[in-house]
């Protein structure tokens, strides 16, 4: 009998600082599974084109069996599929591709990551108490991290604030997002804000997530909260930044007294359900966390550390 070599990989560009080999040869290895994952670092324009033609019909052969998609094909990668799940299809954007009846499908496991560390965190205990629904959500930034946790938050019937420097920006997501593929509205609401204090003074949401790059190394002193405000009360502080792990926005939370977490679950969560969609087992998440955060201080010490974190 011959064991099945699962090979799995990674189209974006740059991809020098990635975690993901790290993470998913952990997954591999801990569910005793043979297989590789792969960085394919192609660049945009015709020579990278044709490198991806040839990725995807690798997939379409069953020779990959899986692709994660990032920065900068995560919106074309929506024309290289023949069928987007919902939540890509609402997102505009792919991170995860997968042959399902021989037809190639697009998926984003972003938000539903974003959420599994929000509410099931390998870290420690769920910094959310209680439903969600009804309470109000404030993200900063309004890029690609910022819809897909918008999307996720929106579903779960939050009132979702988006702030951005650029207006149009946030109101992009809040016009696109909580409008559902299939016809009708989301749960919850999305209401576009410019970041700025006098849009966000006197709020008080439960959640802040950082959607923002501020606070990544090497910058790792600046902050998306705007330092003339205080913190609201009670809110719990979410930073998709993981490297530093604990960021400028996480520190002056805690020393408020309010309970944060880094991204870096997040990006293990969405690598894990990757993992399960190409798999159909369980993540290994233990190792999976593990591995990413042994890998962390290589990152941060890399040569590459000052570029924008990918997947
Ligand atoms: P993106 O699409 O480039 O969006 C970034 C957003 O941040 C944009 O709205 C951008 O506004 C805003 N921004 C950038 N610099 C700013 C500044 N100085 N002041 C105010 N706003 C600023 O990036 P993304 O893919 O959404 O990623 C955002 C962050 O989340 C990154 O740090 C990324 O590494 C992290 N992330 C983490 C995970 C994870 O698994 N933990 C997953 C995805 C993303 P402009 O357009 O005006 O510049």
């Amino acid at each position: 009998m011959t064991i099945e070599t699962i090979q799995l990989g990674l189209v974006g560009w740059p991809l020098g600082h990635s975690l993901s080999p790290a993470i998913h040869t952990a997954a591999l290895k801990a569910a005793g599974l043979k297989g590789n994952y792969r960085l394919f670092p192609y660049p945009p324009g015709s020579e990278g084109a044709s490198r991806i033609d040839h990725l995807l019909e690798c997939l379409r052969q069953g020779e990959l069996k899986g692709l994660n998609v990032t920065i900068p094909y995560k919106r074309s990668a929506l024309a290289w599929v023949d069928e987007l799940t919902p939540l890509a299809a609402s997102l505009g954007s792919v991170n995860t591709l997968f042959l399902k009846d021989g037809r190639l499908v697009g998926d984003n496991t972003d938000g539903p990551g974003f959420l599994a560390d929000l509410i099931h965190p390998q870290r420690g205990p769920s910094l959310i108490s209680g439903p969600m629904y009804g309470k109000t959500a404030l993200i900063l930034g309004a890029g690609g991290a910022a819809r897909s946790a918008a999307a996720v938050l929106v579903r779960l019937g939050m009132t979702v604030l988006v702030a951005a420097r650029n207006f149009e920006q946030a109101l992009d997501i809040a016009e696109s997002v909580q409008i559902k593929p299939e016809g009708g509205f989301e749960r919850g609401s999305i209401t576009p804000l410019t970041m700025d204090s006098e849009s966000l003074h006197g709020l008080s949401p439960v959640l802040i997530v950082n959607a923002t790059p501020l606070g990544m190394v090497p910058e790792v002193n600046a902050s998306p909260w705007l330092s003339e405000l205080p913190y609201p009360s009670g809110a719990v502080l979410y930073d998709m930044v993981y490297n530093p792990p604990e960021t400028a926005f996480i520190r002056a939370g805690r020393a408020s007294g309010l309970s944060a977490a880094g991204g870096l679950g997040m990006l293990v969560e969405q690598a894990a359900l990757s993992f399960e969609i190409w798999t159909g087992q369980p993540a290994p998440r233990f190792e999976m966390y593990a591995a990413a955060t042994l890998s962390l201080p290589i990152l941060s010490t890399s040569e590459n550390s000052s570029r924008k974190e990918v997947s």
